[in-house]
């Protein structure tokens, strides 16, 4: 069976309430242990108690409350420890000896600055915060997060549907066929998602301006002074899948050329912007042995990948569902798929 079908019926059968009930009749400590993996890594992208326009029309955003309840729930099961920590013991081959997390947050949103890091300052949580050089200092607006603008613009006016329909090609005047249409838009069509913005008037210069949806270069050095780690999330956040093998070098290098310059970091930590999916081994050996990455990350929760330095996260937010669902179910899949031997990343 092949793996994209594999995951097909595992996940119709895991999502079932009698497989709800079996993992929830474990405790999160059995689980862990069962499942001999020690080194848990959240990722969130932010946190904020107020509605963000250019970030929920794509996935839901958890607030303050929520993110202490997730910190609380997986401090009582894990020790945090600092990326420093989670290399020695994946350089040495080593498993941590106790149950123990490392935090991270992609994207470089402001929130990081506002909301997390007086959280997570107060809790004693080392963190690592990954950022788009091109987003710094609010100089540019990923493109996904101006698809979010669009919509939001077109939910509280849905007179402009017509226009941009036109605009996207698209014979579609209803606003859940629209949003779909744009939501399915990728790092190829940003010209054309500045054509429709222009169309329905909405200016993504302003919304930076007026909003500053990203961290600053003065925000970033007081954090980084703080203790917390910085990391690469590429230039200006494409799929990976959709560029070619130099564009990929291009945008892994430069990004840490700015961080160094910028920072002054003596690290190179990266996170693959949406996901690594169709990464190739080719990649990942110029990543270490020629980039000389540390660390990176991907999004594929409790998995082991072609190398050891290459280390996947569970996402945090995307759903509001408990921290305790999150944990066990990333936990009860893992000792699941152990059983069948899918726990390996398959890499060409
Ligand atoms: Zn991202």
């Amino acid at each position: 069976m092949s793996n994209t079908n594999f995951n097909e019926i595992y996940s119709k059968v895991i999502g079932s309430k009698y497989l709800k009930k079996t993992y929830d009749s474990f405790s999160i400590s059995t689980l862990i242990s069962k499942s001999g993996q020690n080194l848990f890594l959240p990722f969130y992208h932010t946190v904020s108690n107020k509605r963000l326009p250019h970030i929920e029309n794509i996935y839901p955003v958890r607030n303050e409350k929520l993110f202490i309840e997730d910190l609380d729930l997986i401090l009582k099961y894990f020790e945090p420890v600092s990326i420093y920590e989670v290399e020695n013991k994946v350089q040495a081959g080593e498993n941590f000896k106790k149950p123990s997390f490392h935090l991270t947050f992609d994207d470089g949103l402001s929130e990081i600055y506002s909301v997390v890091a007086p959280i997570l300052e107060k809790k004693g949580v080392p963190s690592t915060f990954f950022v788009n050089t091109d987003f710094i200092d609010n100089k540019a607006l990923f493109y996904r997060y101006k698809v979010s603008l669009i919509i939001e613009k077109l939910r509280t006016n849905r007179a402009l549907l017509e226009p941009l329909s036109e605009v996207l090609y698209e014979k579609k005047y209803d606003f859940e066929d629209v949003s779909r249409a744009l939501l399915s838009l990728n790092y190829t069509s940003i010209n054309l998602i500045d054509k429709v913005a222009d169309t329905i008037e909405l200016c993504f210069d302003d919304y930076l301006t007026k909003e500053m949806p990203y961290l600053s270069t003065d925000q970033i050095k007081v954090l980084i002074r703080k203790g917390f780690t910085i990391g690469s999330h590429s230039i200006d956040h494409p799929f990976f899948n959709d560029i070619s093998f130099n564009e990929q070098k291009k945008q892994i290098n430069e990004s840490f050329r700015i961080l160094i310059e910028q920072f002054a970091i003596n690290y190179k930590f990266f996170s693959f912007p949406f996901s690594d999916e169709g990464v190739t081994i080719d990649l990942f050996d110029w990543l270490y042995d020629v980039e000389k990455c540390n660390l990176s990350f991907g999004t594929s929760g409790l998995k082991q990948d072609y190398s050891v330095q290459h280390i996947h996260r569970v996402a945090f937010d995307g759903t509001l569902n408990k921290a305790e669902d999150i944990v066990k179910l990333q936990y009860f899949n893992y000792i699941v798929k152990s059983m069948l031997n899918k726990n390996y990343m398959i890499r060409l």
